[in-house]
């Protein structure tokens, strides 16, 4: 996509023999040279996007040892950008891997009333990459169960799981893809820190629960709003996730914007913090089943990753991005009466 609706640069950009109250206009495509240029900048951004994309994914895949030599990968695609965003960038790296494996997508069609049956399949088509579409109604089985009001995602989620580990093995595939991606990673990292008491994210790659099966996130390093602006990019055919009804994780949405807001205030923190999770110490956090606190010896060696015990640590201090007073989270306006010295 081409994108042409870009503002004109400021005058003092136009080079000086061109005046932008002339500007001459390609009589065949009635394209005006601001366009033009506003048109390669955006093909620079998006080539840009697509090579980061396509780094961060294979640098996850090489990390985590998640596609190996003959694999059949099974990449589960909802309709959502994060799914398309995924299949696009395997089938990207699948051309240039000096490896070969398998790509097939797979939908499960849920039955979810007014889901547009037609467009997976016709945008699968055209692609021209193996598919499946399974169709199986959980969503009348989620309604006749879950009580009026309930919140049906973990039944609905825990039917979807059992189906597609069985289309996996009748598929024949030794991977099962997910379109998790960083944000998703940290949102869950911090739910099950503020609301479980544990410090537990989204694994990169897992053993399944029935542990037969591979599951592997090659999107672990992307950020949520690197695959808007791709799904924006390629146009792909979005199918709106709320058909189900279903009220939206009020506590994951609330991390989402807690994560957005520190990302703003902080540029930079979010990639940290996805760093932090690949950097663990147990020795320096407090669980025993961790690390052996009860037997721990001296050992007269000095250790350069050691706790310097008495000392404050030092951290950089983080640039603040100042934010507006009503754009702060939680902020209040209070009244300091200062008293004349
Ligand atoms: S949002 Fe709807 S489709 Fe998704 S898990 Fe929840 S009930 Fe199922």
């Amino acid at each position: 996509m081409i994108c042409c609706d870009l503002p004109p640069p400021p005058f003092h950009l136009y080079p000086f023999a061109m005046n932008p109250f002339e500007i001459e206009t390609d009589a065949a495509t009635g394209v005006t040279p601001a366009a033009r240029d506003a048109a390669l900048r955006s093909e620079r951004e998006s080539h840009k996007l697509e090579k980061r994309l396509c780094r961060q994914v294979g640098q996850a895949i090489i990390d985590y040892n998640m596609i190996e030599e003959g694999d059949k990968v099974m990449v589960c695609v909802s309709g959502g950008k994060d799914s398309y965003g995924l299949l696009d960038i395997l089938l990207k790296l699948q051309a240039r891997a000096p490896i070969h494996f398998e790509l097939v997508a797979v939908n499960l069609d849920q039955k979810q009333p007014g889901f547009p049956d037609h467009i997976l399949p016709d945008y699968l088509k055209q692609l021209g990459v193996p598919f499946h579409i399974e169709t199986q109604d959980t969503y009348s089985i989620v309604k006749r169960v879950v009580p009026e009001g309930k919140t049906m995602c973990s039944l609905c989620s825990r039917l979807r799981r059992g189906i597609l580990y069985r289309v996996a093995d009748e598929l024949g595939v030794t991977k099962i893809a997910l379109g998790h991606h960083r944000d998703d990673m940290l949102q869950t990292f911090f739910l099950n820190m503020f609301f479980a008491g544990k410090l537990k994210a989204m694994p990169a790659k897992l053993v399944s629960d029935d542990g037969d099966h591979m599951i592997i996130r090659p999107l672990a390093y992307v950020a949520e709003k690197d695959l808007e602006r791709w799904a924006q990019h390629k146009a792909f055919p979005i199918i709106p996730c709320s058909l189900c009804g279903s009220q939206e994780n009020l506590q994951r949405k609330q991390i989402g914007n807690m994560l957005r807001d520190w990302e703003k205030q902080y540029p930079g923190r979010t990639e940290t913090m996805l760093t932090s999770l690949q950097n663990v110490v147990p020795s320096h956090l407090m669980d025993p089943r961790q690390h052996d606190f009860r037997s721990l010896k001296t050992t007269g060696v000095a250790s350069a990753d050691g706790d310097k015990a008495f000392d404050a640590e030092d951290f950089p201090v983080p640039t603040l991005t100042p934010m507006p007073f009503a754009a702060t989270p939680g902020a209040r306006k209070i009244h300091i009466a200062l008293s004349p010295t």
